[in-house]
C-alpha cells in the first residue's frame, strides 16, 4: 500500500489491490500521444502509432486503440464523469482550490493541458506513488467501476477513483488521462489514420482492414481479432456492422434515369437499428454501432422467438409511421415501449450470410421469415416501379401514408457495408414550413372515425386570421386522439360538418410549395400540406402572417 497521508487514496488502492502490478504502462501510451500531437505530418503520425501498436499484445492493442479513439469503454457505453468531478479530483491531487484550476482551464482551453501544467508547477502536489505507474489493466478496471457505479454517492466515489488514478500519473499522463474522460484525445488522429496504422503494424493490406472495419464497426475489437489471426470480413451475429446508406436524389426522374427498374419502399422517419440474435443473446445497435439494447427491452424480449439472424431496419412509432418527439438520447426504457421495428433487410440467417444475395432474394427470405415475426416486428412493404411517373406515384402515396419519402433500391444489388452508392436512392419531401393557427377541424373517416383529423388553419392578415389550408396528414393517431379532446374543449360551434374553434393552438405546417389560389381568403394555398408538430411553445399572436407567406412564395421562383 503506498505510504501517503490523505484520506481518499488508500481506499482507491484497496479497491484494486491486485492490479497495481502492471503489464503495459499508460506512461508509454502518453508519450506516444505527445509525440503524435507534436507531429504535424499525417504520414509521420501514422508511423509513430503503428510502431507502438506493433509492440502490443491482443488485449493491450484493444485498449490502446480505444484510447486513441478517445474513450476506454465499448461503443454505446457512457462514462458519467462530469466536468466538476474532474476538476474536484484534479484540484485535490494538485492541492489547490477548484476555482484556481478552473482559471487555468479558461486560460488553456483544455482541462487536460491545464491539469498537466498545474501538476508540473505545484511542488505541493500529492507526490507520485513510489514505484507504481498507471497500467492499462488498472485503467480498464477503474473505468469499468466508474461506468457501472450509479445511485446515491456514486458521484463522490467517481471523484475518489479519479483522484486515485491521477495520483499515480505523471503530469503528461494526467493530460491524456483527462482527455480520455472527455471522449477525445485531441492529437489529430482520425479513424482512417488508425486503420492505416493498424494495417502497417499487423502487416495487412489497408483495403483488407477497411473492409473488415465495415463488417465490424468496432475498430478496437477488430484489431484484437486481427492480432489473433481472425480478421472479421463478413457480417456475423452480435457484431455491429456499418449500415448501407442511400444517395439523395432531387426528383423521381433523377432516380429513374439511374436505372430502369426499382424496388421502392416508404422512407420511415425513425431510428436506424440493426438487430442481432445468436442463441439466446439479442442485441440492438444504432447506425453508428452503439449498443442500444437496454433501451428497447420489449424488442429484445420479443426477438427471442427468432432464429439466429441479423436484420436491418428502422424503429418507428406504434402505428408503424413517423417517430415524433423522440430522439435517441431521450428514449428511455419506458418511453420506448410503443415502438415497432420495421425490417427492410436481412443479412444473415441460421449460419447463412446473405449479404451477397441480390436484394430481390433477400426480400424473399425476409418475407418468409416475417411470417413468424413477433407483434412488434413487421417487414417493410414494398413495390416495384419503373419510370419517373411510377416512382413519383409511389412517392406521393408514401407521403399520404405520413412517411417522409421513399427509398428506391436496385433489385439486383447486394448489401454494401458502410457504402453510400447509387444502389439505394432516397427521395424526401422538401418542406418549407409556416406556423399557423388552427381555426377548425373536421371529423375523420375509416380508421380515423371519431377523431378530429382534418385541421383547417389560418395566418394573420393584418388583425384578422385568414385561412390558408387544410391538412389531414402528419399527426399520429395517438396524437389526434389527444388533440381531439383538447379541440372539443375549445369549440365555439359547428358549421357544415366542421367544428369551429377559438384560436388557441399553433401548428407547424410543412408543405412542398405555395400557390396563388382563390379557394382561401388569404389568396394562397399550400401544396401537400402536412402538420409537422403542435407548437406548444408559441402563442397565437406569434403565428406567421401574409407577409411571410408572400416571401416564401416569391423565393420559390428562384428555385
Ligand atoms: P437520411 O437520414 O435522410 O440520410 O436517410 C437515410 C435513413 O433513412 C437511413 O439511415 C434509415 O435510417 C432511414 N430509412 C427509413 N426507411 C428506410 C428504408 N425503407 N430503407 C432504408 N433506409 C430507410
Amino acid at each position: 500500500m503506498p505510504p501517503f497521508e490523505g484520506s481518499v487514496l488508500p481506499c482507491f488502492w484497496r479497491a484494486f489491490p491486485e492490479l497495481v502490478v502492471s503489464q503495459m504502462s499508460f506512461q508509454e501510451f502518453a508519450s506516444v500521444c505527445a509525440e503524435v500531437e507534436g507531429e504535424s505530418a499525417k504520414r509521420e503520425k501514422v508511423k509513430v502509432i503503428s510502431a507502438y501498436l506493433g509492440r502490443l499484445g491482443s488485449d493491450d492493442l484493444e485498449t490502446a486503440t480505444r484510447l486513441f479513439l478517445g474513450t476506454l469503454l465499448p461503443k454505446g457505453k457512457r462514462l458519467c464523469v462530469i466536468y466538476s468531478a474532474v476538476i474536484r479530483a484534479a484540484a485535490m491531487i494538485a492541492r489547490v482550490e477548484p476555482h484556481e484550476l478552473e482559471e487555468l482551464v479558461r486560460r488553456y482551453g483544455d482541462v487536460g493541458e491545464a491539469v498537466e501544467q498545474l501538476l508540473e508547477t505545484r511542488t505541493s502536489a500529492v507526490p507520485l506513488l513510489s514505484g507504481s505507474t498507471l497500467s492499462f489493466s488498472l485503467l480498464r478496471s477503474a473505468w469499468e467501476a466508474m461506468a457501472s457505479d450509479s445511485g446515491p454517492g456514486s458521484g463522490g466515489r467517481r471523484v475518489r477513483i479519479l483522484a486515485g488514478l491521477l495520483s499515480s500519473c505523471s503530469p503528461r499522463e494526467a493530460r491524456y488521462l483527462i482527455r480520455s474522460l472527455g471522449g477525445e484525445m485531441r492529437i489529430g488522429v482520425s479513424e482512417g489514420m488508425l486503420e492505416e496504422a493498424i494495417a502497417l503494424a499487423l502487416g495487412l493490406e489497408l483495403e483488407t482492414v477497411r473492409r473488415a472495419h465495415t463488417a465490424m464497426a468496432d475498430l478496437a475489437k477488430l484489431v484484437a481479432l486481427a492480432k489473433a489471426g481472425a480478421l472479421p470480413l463478413e457480417v456475423q451475429p452480435m457484431q455491429p456492422f456499418k449500415v448501407m446508406l442511400a444517395e439523395p436524389a432531387g426528383s423521381a426522374s433523377e432516380i429513374s434515369s439511374a436505372r430502369p427498374l426499382w424496388i421502392v419502399e416508404d422512407k420511415y422517419d425513425g431510428i436506424r437499428a440493426q438487430l442481432h440474435k445468436l442463441g439466446r443473446r439479442v442485441a440492438i445497435f444504432s447506425r453508428s454501432a452503439e449498443d442500444m439494447s437496454d433501451r428497447f427491452p420489449h424488442l429484445v424480449e420479443q426477438a427471442s422467438v427468432l432464429p439466429d439472424v441479423v436484420l436491418d431496419g428502422e424503429l418507428v412509432s406504434e402505428e408503424g409511421g413517423r417517430l415524433r418527439f423522440f430522439n435517441l438520447q431521450r428514449i428511455s426504457r419506458s418511453s420506448s415501449h410503443g415502438l415497432r421495428y420495421a425490417v427492410f433487410d436481412v443479412l444473415y440467417l441460421e449460419q447463412r450470410p446473405l449479404r451477397a444475395l441480390p436484394l430481390v432474394q433477400r426480400k424473399e427470405v425476409l418475407r418468409n421469415l416475417s411470417l413468424a415475426f413477433p407483434p412488434a416486428f413487421f417487414a417493410v412493404p414494398y413495390g416495384t416501379a419503373s419510370g419517373a411517373d411510377e416512382i413519383q406515384e409511389y412517392f406521393q402515396q408514401a407521403l399520404a401514408r405520413g412517411n417522409e419519402g421513399i427509398v428506391a433500391k436496385d433489385p439486383q444489388s447486394y448489401y454494401e457495408l458502410g457504402a453510400r452508392g447509387k444502389s439505394w436512392m432516397k427521395l424526401k419531401q422538401v418542406f418549407d414550413t409556416i406556423d399557423a393557427v388552427v381555426i377548425g377541424a373536421e371529423w375523420g373517416h375509416g380508421k380515423r372515425r371519431g377523431l378530429l383529423s382534418n385541421y383547417v388553419f389560418a395566418i394573420w392578415c393584418g388583425e384578422r386570421l385568414c385561412p390558408i389550408g387544410k391538412a389531414y396528414s402528419g399527426l399520429t393517431d395517438a396524437e389526434l386522439k389527444e388533440y381531439t379532446k383538447l379541440l372539443l374543449e375549445n369549440s365555439t360551434g359547428e358549421s357544415h360538418g366542421m367544428v369551429l374553434l377559438k384560436p388557441f393552438m399553433v401548428v407547424e405546417v410543412g408543405f412542398q410549395s405555395i400557390q396563388r389560389s382563390s379557394a382561401y381568403e388569404s389568396g394562397f394555398a399550400l401544396r401537400f400540406p402536412r402538420i409537422m408538430r403542435v407548437r406548444q411553445d408559441k402563442g397565437v399572436d406569434e403565428a406567421d402572417d401574409l407577409e411571410k407567406v408572400r416571401m416564401i412564395y416569391e423565393s420559390q421562383a428562384g428555385r
